[in-house]
């Protein structure tokens, strides 16, 4: 008969004030159309349910701009902590928690809570429950250098996914993969993608992997230089050309999938169907309306649908396709207390595809 010795765990008090810093950075949203400041925020307690995540990595999503601005009919309440792209390790959870441990890598996208047994949410679509919680929007989000989140909606990212990649995959990544599933791309398909910005960007490659025949549309060359080294088959420069004629020269788009932040995209993006087409609606710009014929709709058998974000189980199969080497995430890493500057840049265009903060690095 062997004998083990047994050694006590050493005790780890956590919480805050523990293990745990009173106080931490944040960039902070205190008024609509403000600039953002990097303040000492503090650590507030668990309540059941959640985590605590020391972030690494946090995209800049257009969204957050949107928040930070005030641009959708429902409004986030400030001051609150932007960033759905928030990558990081749990280092602290609520006692009966058991989804996720001290020492695992997460990812807290933007479906941060959801009541778990609505219709919705039992039926595979809990990114339409209407007791949703969004993280960076209802309650803060990963623009700082800790970020509490609930343990259940949190999603594991898998050993060796560098979290700067694994940040906007987070949201850009699901949600374009999920807009892809929507419009039912299938092998031959051709599939336009309006805007080649942080979603756009993986949209191509999510299209092409469908099978589809990929036609990027944007404003500036450098994107769609870019969308071709992605795999995007054809390019089209909207400022210099008619998209609608571009595409309908082609044949006209089996799907049309809308990421630019401008009605006018989303106008053009229907025009570029052919009969049967699907178009989905995905960016949010503040200037909240189209216009869309009725009679070409019904005579050529249009469908115009809505896709937000994704699931759990979407953001899972994103990770999983990255892990087999079948995505490229093209980002830029930039301090968090260069955030003002960061979001200037994505409204002008400059930044190729993603922002990534490096939210743990070089204080302000
Ligand atoms: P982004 O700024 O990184 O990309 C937008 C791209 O559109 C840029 O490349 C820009 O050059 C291009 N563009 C601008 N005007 C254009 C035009 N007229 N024609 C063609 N291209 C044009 O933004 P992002 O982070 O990719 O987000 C895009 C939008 O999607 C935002 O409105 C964001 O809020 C929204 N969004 C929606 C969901 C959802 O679940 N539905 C999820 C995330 C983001
Ligand atoms: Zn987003
Ligand atoms: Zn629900």
């Amino acid at each position: 008969m062997t004998t083990s010795t047994v050694h006590a765990a050493t005790p780890v008090v956590t919480g805050v004030g523990a293990s745990i810093p009173r106080r931490y950075r944040a960039a902070v949203v205190h008024e609509f159309h403000t600039p953002l400041t990097v303040d000492q925020v503090t650590a507030v307690e668990l309540a059941a349910g959640q985590a605590r995540v020391r972030l690494e990595a946090c995209g800049l999503c257009h969204t957050d701009i949107h928040a930070a601005h005030g641009d959708w009919p429902v409004k986030p309440s400030p001051p609150f902590v932007p960033g759905h792209e928030g990558v990081g390790i749990v280092v602290e959870v609520a006692s009966g928690v058991t989804e996720v441990a001290v020492g695992d890598r997460v990812a807290m996208p933007w479906l941060g809570h959801a009541c778990g047994s609505c219709d919705y949410c039992v039926s595979g679509r809990e990114t339409l429950c209407l007791d949703q919680k969004n993280t960076g929007y209802s309650f803060d989000g990963g623009f700082g250098e800790y970020a509490v989140a609930y343990a259940r909606y949190v999603v594991a990212v898998p050993d060796g996914i560098d979290p700067f990649d694994a940040a906007p995959l987070s949201c850009a990544g699901v949600t374009t993969y999920k807009a892809v599933k929507v419009a039912g791309t299938r092998s031959s398909d051709l599939v336009a993608v309006f805007g080649i910005g942080g979603l756009g960007h993986l949209a191509v490659q999510y299209a092409a992997i469908a099978g589809g025949r990929v036609i990027a549309v944007d404003i500036h060359d450098d994107k769609l230089a870019l969308a071709r080294e992605l795999g995007a088959e054809f390019t089209i420069n909207a400022a210099k050309e008619d998209p609608v004629e571009a595409i309908q020269r082609l044949g006209g788009a089996d799907q049309a999938i809308a990421l630019a932040v401008s009605p006018r995209a989303f106008e053009q993006a229907y025009g570029s169907l052919r009969r049967g087409g699907t178009l989905v609606f995905v960016a949010l710009p503040a200037d909240n309306d189209v216009t869309l014929p009725i009679f070409e709709t019904v005579i050529n058998g249009l469908t115009v649908i809505g896709s937000i974000v994704g699931t759990r189980t979407d953001l899972r199969e994103v990770f999983e396709l990255h892990g087999a080497g079948r995505t490229t995430v093209i980002r830029e890493t930039r301090a968090l207390s260069d955030v003002n500057e960061a979001i200037a840049d994505v409204e002008a265009g400059r930044v190729t595809a993603r922002v990534v903060f490096n939210v743990a690095g070089t204080p302000s």
